[in-house]
């Protein structure tokens, strides 16, 4: 699983990952924006929730977890912004337990909250697949076009400045506990994320080639 604040580089990271290793990736995030944009109850639910910089509740996140899991959960997975309170770390250790997994990896992306307000600031993502990208690179910002789908570029509406502040106060209240939680086992890495996304995941290559079997 990826862990860290928003901007930490957990999309990207696991984006790579799943394009090195063949793993499926969950990302809870990806799932309520698609839902957004078929306009369920769901989607449109959590798009307030989402836009105010909140949490959407654990009760609905662990459905979309345990859901993904009953339909992809044979090999491997990666879990991208899951969990991010004790709560779900709590039902996530449930889960695996019923299903006889282990958990392998938790990996900690670490940035300062300058890393975090720059890269929120100029970030852009793919609608269709969720591929995140930079408006600093001039490529994107000449042609906002997803490379991998051809889907639009676009500014997440949670990554305006003023929401971001909300969700980095949830972060540090929710979010950070489960550094103690998880540090009772032998799962947790921390990484340095302040760095370019290809030194950051040359860090992750060695320790998955390390620690998953
Ligand atoms: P992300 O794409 O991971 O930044 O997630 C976007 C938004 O979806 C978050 O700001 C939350 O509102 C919601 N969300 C994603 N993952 C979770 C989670 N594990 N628990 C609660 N809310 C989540």
């Amino acid at each position: 699983m990826l862990l860290g604040a928003p901007g930490s580089g957990k999309g990207t990271q696991a984006e790579m990952i799943t394009r090195h290793f063949a793993i499926a990736v969950t990302s809870p995030g990806t799932i309520l924006r698609r839902e957004r944009d078929l306009e369920t109850p769901l989607g449109l639910e959590a798009d307030e929730i989402s836009k105010q910089g909140g949490l959407v509740s654990d009760e609905i996140i662990v459905h979309l977890i345990e859901d993904w899991l009953n339909l992809h959960g044979r090999d491997g997975f990666v879990f991208d912004g899951f969990p991010r309170t004790v709560k779900q770390a709590e039902r996530l250790s449930e889960i695996l337990q019923k299903r006889k997994a282990a958990l392998d990896l938790a990996i900690w992306l670490e940035v300062s909250e300058q890393t975090v307000r720059d890269r929120i600031a100029s970030r852009l993502q793919c609608r269709r697949c969720g591929f995140t990208t930079s408006l600093t690179s001039a490529h994107f910002a000449e042609r906002p076009v997803c490379p991998y789908c051809d889907g639009p570029l676009i500014r997440r509406n949670d990554d305006d400045a003023s929401v971001l502040q909300t969700r980095l106060t949830e972060f540090k209240a929710k979010t950070e506990p489960l550094l103690s939680f998880y540090e009772k086992g032998d799962a947790l890495h921390r990484i340095d994320g302040n760095r370019d996304r290809e030194s950051v995941f040359a860090d992750i290559v060695a320790l998955i080639e390390e620690r998953v079997p």
